[in-house]
């Protein structure tokens, strides 16, 4: 956020990292890319329908945005949040480099997203506590329940009446 046109990075970043694969960073997908980043939180594919032709006057399928985020998501350029049904931009800056593993932070309130890196060792624990219950971590992917600082504050305020 320090760049006065992180987008343009992103997109250029975006374009780096999926250089030199078979099927390519297509400007339709960049597009669809862009689309996610600019909305700022998680939309479903029929939102990002309506963003996509808003922003690039383009009309796409259900089944084309599909394949686009099933690209997308193969280059970890987005995330698909299960459990709200819902896909994420990854900005390429984010934490995910080093040791760490990139988790969302979502409101449940207002939506707001943050990305967060957790240290890799807290989840490999998790991961051992799990494989000695006998069952098996299909998915390292963590969602977890939260609510933002703005709206914590608000439920504060609201409970002090
Ligand atoms: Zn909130």
């Amino acid at each position: 956020m320090q760049n006065n046109h992180p987008l343009t990075n992103w997109q250029a970043k975006a374009r780096q990292m999926c250089a030199g694969a078979e099927v390519e960073l297509t400007p339709k997908r960049l597009e669809v890319y862009t689309a996610l980043l600019q909305a700022g939180h998680p939309l479903s594919a029929y939102e990002l329908i309506d963003e996509v032709k808003h922003h690039f006057e383009r009309q796409l399928t259900p089944i084309s945005i599909y394949r686009m985020l099933e690209f997308l998501e193969q280059k970890h350029l987005v995330r698909k949040l299960k459990s709200a049904g819902k896909y994420i931009a990854i900005t390429p800056n984010g934490p995910s480099a080093n040791q760490q593993v990139l988790q969302f932070l979502i409101c449940r309130e207002c939506g707001e997203v943050k990305e967060l890196g957790i240290d890799q060792r807290i989840l490999v624990e998790l991961k051992t506590c799990i494989d000695l219950s006998g069952f098996r971590l299909s998915n390292l992917e963590l969602e977890l329940d939260c609510v933002c600082t703005n709206c914590s504050t608000h439920t504060d305020a609201d409970t002090g009446k």
